[in-house]
């Protein structure tokens, strides 16, 4: 087994705190990642405080994870000691149901497993990136350009291709009319992707203070949602709106803003249902979607587009002790626009 240490909840109202585990050795197919980085998604607040419920403990979070490969299997193809590497949110998928086969995997039949607070197909709990190491076979490993600042790409293996699957997969580009609501860590990435792929893109916020960052991230235009008159303004007007608000909110006063045929794909999960008015789709064909981190192919085209474009997080680097602030500051939306732990903290 692989020694491993990290941080860990022990329970959904426990602080995180030091925690040493061991990890499989690499079967054929297996890469060993040693972690550089690691970055705060808040899907780890969610689950470390069982707000979608499920949690299992001792849970070591993170999927957003970037770092050197120290170690590859027999039949790894991919990867060599000492490439830089990133694993996101799925290490195991059946790989033969029409999803997978289709490039699909966080859709698996079987049930993708996640990168933590999951259990693999052999009923071990999986632990996350908020430690010193990671094994994961090479389906679920990505090639990263050392073109690219390292710290700032961990957030790509979630904020990035969650925004970016669904905007590429409603054809966002030269024409359209995009909106993103809400500006954190899969917010700004949605920004920085729709204005790249060439779209009008507006960003809706509740918090006055991030306007001009938006405008530098890319909007055309910034629209504080508590403006009544502002959202009156845009009815009727949007292609597509990306959600990737994590907290309670009305998605009504989005679905007014679609045009004919318009859609509404909802990447936030909160914690507590969402209520919809038959008439905020049923006016305009509108339709309500959503999506999940997108499949490992389209990770690595992602990957390629950032290397190729120069694009990656707005970051906060901090070390393993500041996550309690960490969550904090993510649960008020005070995060520019994404918290990564520099993993050599643990030694520290
Ligand atoms: P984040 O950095 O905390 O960003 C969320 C943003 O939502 C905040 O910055 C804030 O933006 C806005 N917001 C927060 N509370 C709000 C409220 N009460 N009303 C209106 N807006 C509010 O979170 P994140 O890491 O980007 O994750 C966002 C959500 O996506 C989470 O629920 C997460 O679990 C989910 N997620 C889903 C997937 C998937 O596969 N679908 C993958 C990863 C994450 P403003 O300050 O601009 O208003
Ligand atoms: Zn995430």
């Amino acid at each position: 087994m692989i020694q491993s240490k990290g941080y860990a909840a022990q329970s959904a109202s426990a602080p995180l705190t030091p925690f040493s585990f061991e990890r499989r050795d690499p079967g054929p197919n297996d890469v060993v990642v040693e972690i550089a980085y690691s970055g705060i998604c808040h899907s780890d607040i969610h689950q470390v405080r069982d707000e979608w419920g499920g949690s299992m403990y001792p849970m070591v979070p993170g999927h957003e994870i970037v770092g050197k490969v120290t170690a590859v299997g027999s039949d790894v193809k991919k990867f060599k000691i000492g490439d830089i590497a990133g694993v996101g949110v799925t290490v195991q998928t059946c790989m033969e149901c029409e999803n997978c086969l289709a490039h699909a995997e966080p859709y698996c039949k079987k049930g993708m497993v996640g990168t933590y607070n999951a259990k693999d197909y052999a009923g071990n709990i999986t632990f996350g990136g908020y430690a010193n190491n990671i094994v994961a076979p090479e389906h679920y490993v990505y090639s990263i350009s050392p073109k690219l600042d390292l710290a700032a790409t961990a957030p790509l293996l979630c904020a990035g291709i969650t925004t970016w699957s669904p905007l590429k997969h409603w054809g966002v580009g030269p024409g359209k009319k995009v909106g993103v609501v809400g500006l954190g860590g899969l917010g700004h990435m949605a920004l920085k992707f729709a204005h790249s792929l060439g779209a009008h893109v507006v960003q809706f916020t509740t918090s006055e203070n991030k306007i001009a960052d938006a405008k530098k991230l890319g909007a055309d235009d910034v629209i504080i949602s508590k403006d009544s008159f502002a959202m009156d303004k845009q009815a009727g007007t949007f292609d597509f709106i990306l959600d990737c608000v994590s907290a309670d909110h009305d998605i009504n006063s989005y679905l007014k803003l679609l045009r004919l045929d318009g859609t509404l794909c909802l990447v936030g999960l909160p914690e507590v249902p969402i209520e919809v008015s038959a008439f905020s789709v049923v006016a305009n064909r509108r339709s309500l979607s959503g999506s999940m981190i997108g499949g490992m192919q389209e990770t690595q085209e992602m990957l390629d587009y950032c290397a190729e474009h120069n694009i990656v997080s707005d970051i906060e680097l901090i070390g393993v002790h500041q996550l309690e602030q960490a969550y904090e500051r993510v649960l008020k939306s005070d995060v520019k626009y994404r918290f990564v732990i520099d993993m050599k903290s643990l030694d520290a």
